[in-house]
């Protein structure tokens, strides 16, 4: 707790000093400092060396970028990185990050927190009550981030795959006392101005499309629909979604392949402008697959996100001197940790549990498949080579059991329960890939924070979810634009 305390005003002196000495500190160390400063230092005696030297331009915080992984928690990166190592495939792009902290995410009250009131603390700088969105803990409408760089007059993007009135999402623009009403929240999504919105369906507003137009806003549902001028408010509503009006399951493919990437694309070349952008990026299924404990289907989101995230550095590549990047989570979900395994496991399942229950189990329900003719194409879909003989006993008996629907799968109080036989499928994924789950909800876990660019180095430290709120204002700040 102390380091919060302290952070504030450590920081306010940092912008102090910045503001007195009329620079802005580049955004990785003295290189591009010294050359600024020269030039002036020495232009009073030695006027010809200024000419030798070009000054880096003045870093200006044009374009920001805030990627939040749903339940992404230290454990989750380290999964998905050791199965990329172990595979021999790239890293994880934002690694490397020269910045990195640790964030604190337990809500109002100290209890492990929702997506709602941490998304509320990330975008609002207060913490608030589990399920509350945009109000703190006596319910009085704050402002958010994206509303604060909205009025600014920066453009504001909001991306998810989840459900576009999901907790998330509708933490930087909803304001109501339960995640649950999505009404209002869409109603707040089309009063909110923001010039473009990507994600899934909405779960109580058969009407969206109507309602966007009187709104302002053109919507579609797929990226073949955007329209080519990039002026006009944007709603794109995927219509590759199932149950939870989410986007489809980054690890079941096709059409949903680098969705979240495409989206992101889409957002750059709607918003850059002169005026600057903020963007939001949720990869929001992270948190799904670690409540149902389907490590091979986290592992998939969160791969989902990293692509985006290379759309991200490949702007910030183009503009170093204008653009930041964050990423982080908002909470852990599923108290992941580690045995003896090979990760590498993690990236040969090929099919998500829910679409496993909706498609392979159903099909064999349906032709009544005998177990030893189901066995290879549960054991193809999930990447489950050699079976061992305890491993086809185990599925042997799930089998039965999901034709005779006398025993619950994994089970959750909000996102239900999986056949048996997907349990048993996604149980020994992470058992040979000795991923352990300690539960099937969230926990206080701190979650990373990883920064490049603008103002990056203000991200560093252990602090609160609301640091995160403050910590960008002041980056704005530090680092203004003509
Ligand atoms: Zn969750």
């Amino acid at each position: 707790m102390q380091t919060t305390r302290l952070r504030k005003p450590i920081a306010l002196l940092l912008l102090a000093l910045l503001l007195l000495t009329g620079f802005g500190c580049a955004p990785q160390g003295s290189a591009a400092n010294a050359e600024t400063i020269e030039p002036i230092v020495l232009s009073t005696d030695e006027p010809e060396a200024t000419a030798a030297i070009t000054p880096m331009p003045k870093p200006e915080l044009k374009y920001i970028f805030l990627f939040i992984g749903d339940g992404m928690g230290a454990a989750q990166i380290q999964a998905t990185s050791e199965a990329l190592a172990a595979a021999g495939r790239d890293a994880l792009s934002f690694l490397e990050f020269p910045v990195q902290g640790s964030v604190k995410t337990a809500s109002f009250d100290g209890s492990v927190t929702d997506s709602a009131a941490a998304a509320t603390a990330i975008s609002t700088g207060k913490k608030t009550i589990n399920g509350y969105l945009g109000l703190d803990s006596d319910k009085n409408r704050i402002e958010t981030i994206a509303e604060t760089l909205r009025n600014a007059g920066r453009r504001i993007g909001i991306l998810t795959t989840v459900s576009l009135d999901h907790a998330t999402p509708a933490g930087f623009f909803a304001h109501v006392d339960s995640r649950r009403s999505y009404a209002t929240i869409t109603d707040d999504l089309f009063a909110s101005g923001f010039d473009f919105f990507a994600g899934g369906g909405f779960h109580s507003t058969p009407d969206a499309a109507d309602r966007a137009v009187e709104n302002g806003y053109t919507m579609i549902s797929s990226f073949e629909e955007a329209p080519a001028s990039t002026e006009g408010m944007l709603i794109l509503s995927s219509k590759l979604i199932f149950g939870d009006y989410g986007v489809l399951p980054a690890i079941d493919g096709g059409a949903r392949a680098n969705w979240l990437k495409k989206a992101t694309d889409l957002a750059i070349t709607r918003l850059t402008a002169p005026e600057g952008f903020f963007m939001m990026v949720e990869g929001g299924r992270v948190d799904y697959f670690c409540h149902y404990n389907d490590a091979g289907s986290f592992v998939a989101e969160l791969l989902d996100m990293d692509e985006a995230i290379q759309s991200a550095l490949a702007f910030y590549a183009e503009h170093p001197q204008e653009t930041l990047i964050l990423i982080t989570a908002d909470h852990e979900t599923g108290d992941v940790s580690f045995t003896d395994g090979d990760r590498a496991q993690l990236l040969k399942q090929t099919i998500s549990s829910d679409i496993c229950d909706n498609t392979l189990v159903q099909e064999c329900l349906a032709a009544k498949t005998p177990f030893e003719e189901a066995l290879p194409l549960f054991a193809n879909a999930f990447g489950l080579d050699n079976l061992t003989e305890a491993e086809t006993a185990l599925l042997k008996e799930a089998y039965t059991k999901t034709f005779f629907n006398n025993s619950p799968g994994n089970s959750d109080e909000e996102y239900g329960t999986y056949e048996p036989i997907t349990t048993a499928c996604i149980n020994i994924v992470a058992s040979r890939a000795g991923v352990v789950f300690g539960s099937g909800g969230h926990t206080g876990k701190d979650v990373p924070i990883y920064a490049i660019g603008v103002g990056s180095e203000f991200f560093a430290g252990s602090y609160e979810n609301t640091n995160i709120h403050d910590t960008l204002l002041l980056a704005v700040a530090a680092y203004p634009f003509s």
